[in-house]
């Protein structure tokens, strides 16, 4: 419980009309997407980065827990206040500061929703090309402090291919800049990208400058028809070593096919496994020759047959497919659990083979699904969460793609991020020196522990 005298402080720094202690809000912020809770005491919505400034020389003074928070729609709890305290909702900093394309970059405020920027953007013929599949909702504060990665990852990368500098608040208070406006630096150790991932256990971020790229112009969308997982994962692995770069490479599988067909009318063929691919190219006759490639390789790796996307109703009948995978499966039981190991592209198909074992072995139902081109796996695993049994069998599989993953040379998580659902798992992955200079960095930048506590095995 906080102390009257400093509610009435936040309340001074913020305004009253951006501090709320209200239950139905206290209930609303004790969540992300994916359900681990904490509640907080409060929450502030800030608008400026010297009122971030203010709160935080208040916490660390009264040793108050703050947790930032963007659009909430994190998947492993890690913007759910366990510790109580402050959530500081940044949604409200949300301006686009400048875009600037002869630079190639643009500079906004951290609560500026994916899409908005994008809207923002098109005009100009540019993008930023890390689209995750929240990003009608999913902010960029907090794409960056996940380091989130999306549906283009197989070309375009992820969100820390992008962030050139940001200005940080310090748990302290003192507000730090890092990085520059250049397409290029090689000076001091790399602040910005030890912030790009950080999932606010560091600092507050409260503006970031983002290298910006042409829009494709052209783009050919396929789809291919396999008998087996394994298959299309042996497809991608070839596809992506045979110098063509597809910018999407979704898997889905047999059993989210079948979510969809019953979720939506989009009538898809029920076959085993989906492969959606597009390439872009600056002209048409470019991206349809990475296609023709593309569709060689596949019918050479097993497909069964691969449609090409003759009109732009197609395409996007494809996409509302690819993009429904969330709420379909949502519907199949009372809970549902999305995992993102990513693994080295050469170890993709032997990743899905291995885990539809585990699958049988512990009798689940699992949707598999993949952002394939850059070996990240998202199998969404649907389950009875009131049922102690059931979740046991989760809890196991879970941990078997973990190990399995690790032991491919790959991560536990290749882009929704540690919080408190993959803590455990860290020193696995990193082992203990890593994690002892990663303790050392927290301990240094936040000595009494009140940057958004209990994420990411930090304190052990
Ligand atoms: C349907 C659905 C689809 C998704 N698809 C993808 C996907 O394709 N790829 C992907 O990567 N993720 C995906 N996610 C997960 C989620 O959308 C991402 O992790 C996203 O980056 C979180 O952004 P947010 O604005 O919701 O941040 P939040 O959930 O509010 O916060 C996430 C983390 O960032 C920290 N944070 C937020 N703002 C700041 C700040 N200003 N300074 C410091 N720390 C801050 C928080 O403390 C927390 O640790 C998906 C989620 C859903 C529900």
């Amino acid at each position: 419980m906080l102390e009257e005298r400093i509610k009435q402080e936040l309340k001074d720094i913020v305004g009253p009309e951006n501090f709320t202690e209200a239950r139905i809000d206290m209930v609303s912020y004790a969540y992300d997407a994916m359900g681990a809770k904490g509640r907080p005491d409060c929450a502030v919505w800030v608008t400026s980065t010297d009122q971030v400034s203010a709160i935080m020389q208040l916490a660390t003074r009264e040793k108050i827990p703050v947790t930032p928070r963007a659009a909430g729609t994190g998947i492993a709890g890690m913007a759910v206040p366990t510790h109580g305290g402050i959530v500081m909702d940044v949604m409200r900093m949300n301006r686009i500061l400048e875009i600037n394309v002869e630079d190639r970059v643009c500079v906004v405020e951290p609560g500026v929703v994916y899409v908005d920027l994008q809207k923002a953007l098109a005009p100009h013929g540019f993008t930023l090309p890390t689209e995750p599949g929240s990003s009608v909702a999913s902010a960029i504060g907090g794409n960056v402090a996940t380091n989130a990665g999306g549906l283009k990852g197989a070309k375009y990368g992820t969100t820390k291919d992008y962030v050139l500098g940001l200005v940080v608040v310090l748990p302290d208070g003192r507000v730090m800049k890092t990085g520059t406006r250049t397409m290029k630096t090689s000076s001091g150790y790399n602040l910005t990208q030890l912030f790009v991932g950080s999932e606010g256990t560091l600092g507050i971020i409260t503006e970031i400058t983002l290298k910006v790229v042409p829009l494709a112009r052209r783009t050919a969308t396929a789809l291919g028809l396999f008998d087996s997982l394994e298959d299309a994962g042996r497809a991608v692995t070839r596809t992506m070593s045979s110098g063509v770069v597809p910018s999407v490479m979704e898997v889905m599988g047999r059993y989210l096919i079948q979510a969809i067909n019953e979720g939506t009318d989009l009538q898809l063929p029920e076959v085993n496994t989906m492969l959606l691919v597009e390439t872009e190219g600056y002209t048409r006759a470019e991206a349809d020759a990475q296609m023709e490639r593309v569709v060689e390789i596949f019918k050479d790796n097993g497909a069964s047959d691969v449609k090409r996307a003759e009109t732009e109703a197609e395409r996007a009948d494809l996409w509302a497919a690819r993009k429904s995978t969330y709420p379909v499966t949502a519907r199949l039981n009372n809970s549902i659990l999305v995992e993102d190991v990513t693994v080295p592209m050469s170890k993709l198909a032997e990743l899905f083979r291995e885990f539809e074992k585990v699958v049988a072995q512990y009798d689940l139902k699992v949707a598999m699904c993949a952002h394939a081109g850059d070996g990240n796996f998202h199998p969404l695993i649907t389950f009875d969460s009131r049922d102690p049994e059931m979740v046991e069998r989760v809890e196991k599989a879970n941990d078997a793609l973990f190990r399995m993953a690790i032991a491919m040379g790959g991560t536990i998580t290749g882009e929704h991020g540690i919080g408190t659902m993959k803590a455990k798992y860290m020193t696995m992955e990193h082992g203990e020196i890593a994690m002892d200079v990663m303790r050392t960095i927290k301990r240094a930048l936040d000595p009494h522990n009140i940057m958004n506590p209990g994420k990411m095995d930090l304190n052990g």
